[in-house]
Formats: C-alpha cells, structure tokens, sequence
C-alpha cells in the first residue's frame, strides 16, 4: 500500500520529479545517468513522454558536446562522491524556458532531481535590469543634458552682465549690484568711493588705425587698469572707451591716489600700434546715504572737468568738501549742558539723529530706506525719555509728572505723524521737521532746561 502510495504521489505531485542511475568510467568517477524514472509533471514541463526517455542515457538525451554537459558532471559527482545536494539554474532551449534543478544523492548510484520552472523570474528580472539600464541612461543623459544647459546659462548671465570685448562687468550688472554695496557701506558706516575715467581722443584710434585696433587698445586698457586695483575694488567698463572703479571701504584718498598711479602708468605705457595714450579720471567719495545717481553725476563732472581742463588728469569731485549736510548740521550748545552725564550723552545722541535725519532728507534717499532710519531715531528717543524720567524721579523733581507727560504727548504725536507719512498724508519735510525741531531739539531747548538746575 505505503509503495503503490508512494508511486502515485511521485507520478501526480504537480512538481516535476526525475530519479537517475549514475554510469561511472573505468576510474569509477560519475560520467553520465541514464533515466529511471520520472513523472507526469515532467513529461509537461519538458514536453516529452516518458518512454521517450526511461533506459536512455544522458548522451542519448543530450548530444556530446552539449553546453551544460561539463555543469552537469560537476553536479552527478557532488551527489554521488560528495553526497551534497547541489541547486543551478539552467535555460533549455528546446523549450524556451529557465529551470531551476536541485539534484540530490538518493543512493550512491542513484540521484534524484526536482526541476522548478523559473523562467518568469528571469524575465522579470531581465525586465527590471532593461528597465534599470534604461532608467541609468536616462539619468545620464539627463546629467549630460543639465550640464549643457548650465553651461548655456553660464554663457547667457555672462552676456548680461559682461563685456563681450574685455570680459570686464558691464554697466546692468554695476546697476543691479551698486545698491547692495552703498547699503553695506550705510550700516558698516564704511568709505565709497568711485574713479570714473574716460581714454582721451579716443576716436582719433579708430579714425587713423581703424576699429580693430580701437578695440585692442580697450582690452588693453581694460587689462592694464585691473593690474592695478585690487580686492575688492572692481572695473565695470561703462561702455565705448569710458570704464568706472568701484572701490568699496576706500576713501577719497585712496580713490584719488589709485586714479593718479592708473594716469601715471597708462601715459607711460607703449599700447601696440597706437603707442602712447592718456586718459581723464573723475573721482567722488560717496556721501553716506547718497543715491547712486547723485554719487555717479558728481565723478562724472569731476571727469569732464579734468577733460576741460586739458586731459590727462584727475579731477575730485568739487562737492566732496561741501558734505551734504554741512550747511544745515546742527551744532552741540554749551547751553543744553545738564550736568547729568546720561542726559547729556542722551542728548548729544539725539542731536546726532537729528543730523542723520538731515542727511537723509538731503540726499533725497529713496523711502524704503528712510523708515528704518526713522526707526532707529525713534527707538532712541523713546529709550532716552524713559532714563530722563527715571533720574527726575531719583532726583526729586518737583515737576517730574507733567515732564512725564511731556513725553508721552510727544511720543503720541510722532506715532501719529509716522501712519500719517506713511499713508502718504505726510510729507517727508514736516515728519522730518517736527521729530527734529519739536521731539529733539525743541524739547531739550525748552522743557528739559527747566529741570537743569536740578540736575
Ligand atoms: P575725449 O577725449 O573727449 O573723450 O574724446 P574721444 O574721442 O575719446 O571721445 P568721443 O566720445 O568723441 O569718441 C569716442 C569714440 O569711441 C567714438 C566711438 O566710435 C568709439 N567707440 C565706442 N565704443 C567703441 C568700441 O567698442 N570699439 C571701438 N573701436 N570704438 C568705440
Ligand atoms: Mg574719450
Ligand atoms: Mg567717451
């Protein structure tokens, strides 16, 4: 029963079985099987019939010479002399498929095989590999693609914002640039200056030697004068033969001394073809808060004044020793000396408000910068009333709560010139005029002169 039992398991189990007898050489080592028996599912896995198969040898199944024949011994000898069991997978062409065989030892002339059809595996994982192949030189191409177009945008902002003939900057990119460094130069309370200079009788170059040699003695120029700047100074050519110095953190001093050392150094140079050549320098420090406009116009000038006045030359803008703000600067009195050395210093801090507010409304600063000055002001005066009041109180003031109030009236009426300049119902002038004349100066001159001899 157990025997005819185990014989229709072994036919119907839906997993392809085969068992082997193992032929030996004359050495005794494994040299082929032939087959004993196998079943149902492996007449429909392999598509033969067992009859087509039983008693035949390995060699009559599979010709001499056959691809896995080598791979196969290996296999019989692990099983027969080794005793293992060995797994491999295996494509068969005659049925289009991938096998996965286990071969085992069953007795030392008999092996055993259980053979899976893995074949979907295989091509899923063909699939997948196309699939990575494909998805990897995508990825690459897509690499090669963005490096071509960063490149492309490279050459693109390059046109922008430089120079095709001297590779120098160009008046957009000084243009979108200057703001940020005349900011950097309000806060860090920093030097500006800028050198402006323009080759003299230039269009005699081109009239003579032609264009071609008008552009060269550029690029020279252009060559030469960066030569002689350094970090973080920076040449911008303005355009045709007129080319700006930018020189943030210096002084009219050193803008002057770099514009006469470029004037001295150029007149001496041997340009190729053209020989010698000069040029005229204007130079002009910028104001603090000074727009950008106003700072050009003066080096500008100052350029075409050193053209007047016989080229070759460097001209200082004549409205450096004239600041802005000198003819209406407010001056520190002997008379608003309290005796108290915090109220004084809070005083004199906010006469120093009171001229930068001056500046500001002098140098026609656009609005957005004008508010966080205002701000800063603003913050200083509240933080001086609050210690004017707390040394009144200490000192015993006797008219120390209407001081008091004194203050916060003021205080209310700026915060509502503030909305107002704000929403445009102000004009800057008379925001400006009563935080100067009436919260700073106004009020040390009257109000706080009344609490002196107290302190
Ligand atoms: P000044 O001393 O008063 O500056 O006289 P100038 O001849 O140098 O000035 P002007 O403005 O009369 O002439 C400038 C010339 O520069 C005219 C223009 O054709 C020439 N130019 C402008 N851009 C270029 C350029 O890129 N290449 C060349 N070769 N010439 C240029
Ligand atoms: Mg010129
Ligand atoms: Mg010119």
């Amino acid at each position: 029963m157990g025997e005819h039992c185990f014989q229709k398991f072994f036919k119907k189990a839906p997993i392809a079985y085969s068992c082997h007898r193992v032929i030996f050489d004359n050495e005794g080592m494994p040299n082929g099987y032939e087959y004993l028996l196998l079943n149902k599912a492996f007449e429909d896995l392999f598509k033969i019939q067992e009859t087509d198969l039983i008693d035949k040898t390995f060699y009559q199944v599979f010709p001499k010479g056959w691809e896995g024949e080598v791979h196969w011994k290996e296999l019989i000898q692990n099983a027969v002399v080794n005793f293992t069991s060995t797994q491999f997978d295996i494509h068969l062409d005659s049925i289009q498929k991938w096998i996965r065989v286990l071969v085992f030892p069953l007795r030392r002339e008999l092996i055993g095989c259980i053979y899976h059809d893995v074949t979907t595996e295989y091509e899923l994982n063909e699939k997948t590999q196309k699939l990575e192949r494909e998805l990897f030189n995508n990825n690459r191409n897509l690499l090669t693609l963005t490096k071509k177009l960063e490149q492309k945008n490279k050459i693109l902002t390059d046109l922008a914002i430089k120079d095709e003939l001297t590779g120098l900057y160009n008046r957009h990119f000084l243009d979108q640039w200057i703001e940020k460094e005349m900011s950097r130069a309000d806060r860090d309370h920093r030097p500006l200056s800028m050198v402006i200079f323009d080759l003299d009788h230039f269009k005699r170059i081109n009239d003579i030697w032609g264009h071609p040699v008008g552009d060269e003695v550029l690029k020279e120029t252009a060559k030469l004068a960066i030569s002689l700047i350094c970090n973080p100074d920076f040449l911008v050519r303005l355009g045709g033969e007129e080319f700006v110095i930018i020189m943030p953190g210096s002084s009219i001093q050193e803008a002057l001394a770099l514009a006469e050392n470029i004037r001295q150094t150029m007149k001496k140079y041997r340009y190729p073809i053209v020989g010698h050549l000069t040029a005229s320098f204007g130079v002009a420090e910028r104001i603090k808060f000074e727009s950008y406009c106003s700072w050009y116009k003066r080096s500008d000038k100052a350029m075409y004044q050193a053209k007047e006045a016989g080229r070759n030359r460097v001209f200082l803008s004549e409205d450096q020793d004239r600041p802005l703000n000198a003819p209406v600067e407010i001056k520190w009195k002997v008379d608003w000396k309290s005796g108290n050395p915090v109220i004084d210093e809070g005083h004199r801090g906010l006469v120093e408000s009171a001229n930068s507010l001056l500046y500001l409304f002098l140098a026609e600063v656009e609005k957005d910068k004008i508010m966080p000055e205002v701000n800063k002001v603003l913050d200083c005066i509240i933080k001086h009333f609050h210690d004017e009041e707390q040394i009144l109180l200490e000192t015993g003031y006797p008219d120390y709560e209407n001081h008091a109030e004194i203050h916060n009236a003021l205080l209310d009426k700026v915060f509502q010139f503030k909305k107002a300049y704000q929403a445009g119902d102000l004009k800057l002038a008379e925001f400006f005029s009563f935080i100067v004349n009436d919260l700073i100066i106004g009020h040390i001159q009257n109000a706080d002169t009344d609490f002196f001899p107290y302190t």
